[in-house]
């Protein structure tokens, strides 16, 4: 029933039911050679607990891979509550995972995440300290998609110097799946830039905003992913790297700030025979774990948290080189770069 291969090397597993106010939750802790365990609280419709169940054991190892690979003093943990974030949210839920999650004694510190706002946050801080992203308070740090952001930009130089052998993004296309809180700022930072941007969103309103204040080109949300241009950013959805969109890509760089960007690891294979870079997400996408732990670990300091946002450049030539030397895939060379910082600290 439970996809054993979802087991790999947890630590902790907790399942929470508050009969009084429904709450139905996993925690998963994967690692916490690092430190805590730090991930999001996602709610989420699952239709059982077994997908629930997988689910955070999934999410909960990426957390340990992406703060390894941020530099953070932080495992991955995950919690997931099952529940309908549109009609099962109550005071007393939040409440009851508050207390869950204090119960844990600080091995999980939890975020935002699918399903929840800040409101929701702001309820569980009233029942344990062991939250961070919150918008305001002692050590708040905010919205984070402007730090997420500025990674990505720093993600796609990287990528831009490695394959295309330039410093700036001056006269070069890229093409941004997606112009909400992320794409919005990458936009501003690429426009700053002198590339030329093109956009595709769902929202007419987004879309206005980035002509106005960008000057960019808008490309229908069914042409995006194909269009000619220098980098293919996507911002938007997970799994639009496919069966069905791969053989039409038509940009050399794949960076951008989406979670799960390949629909599974073999297309990171494809991506390669095809000669395009991809930039593994979860390495790129890291300014916004990068600035909720500015906020989890003590004081916040800015400054500490630009410079690990502007290391993310160093970390994916890293990942490029080595992807190249070993003529392996960059997201499995990511996957194994992170394993050997969780293995080296322990050691
Ligand atoms: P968002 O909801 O603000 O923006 C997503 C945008 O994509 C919206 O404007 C939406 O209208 C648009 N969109 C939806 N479907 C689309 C489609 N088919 N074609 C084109 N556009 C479409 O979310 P966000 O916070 O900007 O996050 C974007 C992505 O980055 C998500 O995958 C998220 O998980 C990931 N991410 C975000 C952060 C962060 O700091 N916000 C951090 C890490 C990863």
């Amino acid at each position: 029933m439970i996809d054993k291969n979802q087991f790999r090397g947890h630590e902790q597993l907790a399942y929470f039911h508050d009969k009084k106010s429904g709450l139905k939750a996993f925690i998963a802790v994967h690692n916490t050679s690092l430190g805590p365990s730090a991930g999001g609280c996602r709610m989420w419709p699952y239709d059982n607990e077994i997908d629930a169940l997988n689910d955070a054991l999934r999410l909960s190892r990426g957390m340990s891979y992406k703060n390894a690979m941020a530099g953070l003093p932080l495992g991955g943990g995950k919690a997931v509550i099952i529940g309908n974030s549109k009609t099962d949210k109550s005071e007393e839920l939040f409440k009851a995972l508050g207390r869950a999650i204090n119960s844990l004694n600080g091995a999980y510190i939890t975020a935002e995440d699918v399903g929840m706002c800040e409101e929701d946050m702001m309820i569980i801080a009233t029942e344990t300290k062991h939250v961070a992203g919150l918008p305001h308070g002692d050590h708040a740090s905010g919205d984070p998609s402007p730090f997420t952001a500025k990674g990505i930009y720093n993600g796609i130089k990287a990528a831009v110097k490695y394959k295309l052998g330039r410093d700036t993004l001056e006269g070069l296309t890229v093409a941004v799946q997606g112009v909400g809180h992320v794409g919005r700022y990458l936009c501003e930072h690429l426009h700053g830039d002198g590339a030329r941007v093109l956009v595709s969103d769902i929202v007419q309103e987004n879309l206005d905003y980035a002509v106005e204040h960008f000057g960019a080109t808008i490309v229908p949300t069914d042409k995006i992913l194909s269009v000619e241009a220098d980098v293919l950013s996507p911002c938007a959805l997970g799994a639009i790297i496919n069966n069905d969109t791969i053989a039409d890509l038509n940009a050399p760089i794949i960076a951008g700030g989406a979670n799960n960007q390949l629909a599974n690891d073999s297309h990171g294979v494809r991506l390669m025979d095809r000669g395009i870079l991809f930039a593994p997400d979860y390495v790129i996408n890291a300014g916004g774990i990068i600035n909720v732990c500015g906020e989890a670990v003590g004081d916040y300091d800015v400054n500490w948290v630009n410079e690990k946002v502007e290391n993310i450049y160093n970390t994916l030539i890293h990942i490029f080189e080595r992807s190249d030397a070993e003529h392996r895939p960059t997201n499995i060379v990511a996957d194994e770069m992170a394993e050997e910082i969780i293995k080296n600290v322990k050691a």
